[in-house]
């Protein structure tokens, strides 16, 4: 997918800030955060949303949502409460159509979401 920034942030063509890099996944910090820690979480092959995933990617999403657990941990978030999305589709407001987790901490967050 040629046309698709994250995946050209996964191959490195255009930068950003990686805080982790595995084989098939990666994290970056977002470009415009919505919180003390905004970090993405990307499995580096081009999925979609979620409704192209597979039972073949259920190992890929585990490891995707370990990761985001570890990550808060290392920022310090996870004791005071972090929040993991993974918008789907228009309503949702996914702008990004390669599946990613946002994980978002080190503020308060309200309920119901926006
Ligand atoms: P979503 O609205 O769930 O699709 O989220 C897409 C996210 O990607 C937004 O929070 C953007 O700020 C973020 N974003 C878009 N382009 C980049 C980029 N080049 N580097 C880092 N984050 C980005
Ligand atoms: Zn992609």
């Amino acid at each position: 997918m040629e046309s698709c920034v994250f995946c050209r942030i996964a191959s490195r063509e255009i930068p950003a800030r990686i805080v982790l890099d595995e084989p098939d996944l990666m994290a970056f910090e977002d470009l415009n955060p919505q919180a003390p820690v905004h970090i993405l979480l990307i499995p580096k092959k081009h999925v979609p949303t979620t409704l192209a995933l597979s039972a073949d990617d259920d190992p890929l999403v585990g490891r995707l949502i370990r990761a985001a657990a570890r990550l808060a941990r290392e920022r310090s978030v996870a004791e005071d409460g972090y929040r993991l999305v993974v918008n789907t589709n228009p309503a949702a407001g996914q702008s990004v159509y390669h599946l990613h987790v946002h994980l978002l901490g080190g503020r308060g967050m309200t309920w119901p979401p926006g």
